[in-house]
C-alpha cells in the first residue's frame, strides 16, 4: 500500500513537470496568489503585487508593473531606465 502511495506521488510530480513544460508562458513560471490570480513584481521593490491590482506602465516595449504610483515615480528617479 505505502509503494502504491508513493508511484501516485510520482505520476502526480511527473504529470505536474510535463504540463509546465508545455505551458504556453515564455521564461519564468507565473506566480498566482490563493485567488489563482497572476502575481507581478515591482521592479523597484521587490514586492509581488496581483496584476489587477498593479500600477502597469509601458516602458519601451516593456510592461511594467508597479505596486503603486509612489514606487514608479521612485524607479524613475532612481534612474534604473536607460537613457534613450
Ligand atoms: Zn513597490
Amino acid at each position: 500500500m505505502y509503494r502504491l502511495i508513493l508511484l501516485l506521488i510520482i505520476i502526480t510530480i511527473v504529470y505536474w513537470l510535463i504540463k509546465r513544460a508545455f505551458s504556453p508562458k515564455k521564461g519564468k513560471a507565473a506566480k498566482l496568489d490563493e485567488t489563482g490570480e497572476e502575481l507581478v513584481q515591482d521592479p523597484f521593490c521587490q514586492c509581488y503585487i496581483p496584476k489587477s491590482q498593479s500600477y502597469a506602465v509601458s516602458l519601451k516595449n516593456k510592461k511594467l508593473f508597479f505596486c503603486s504610483e509612489d514606487c514608479y515615480k521612485k524607479y524613475l528617479e532612481s534612474g534604473a531606465l536607460p537613457k534613450n
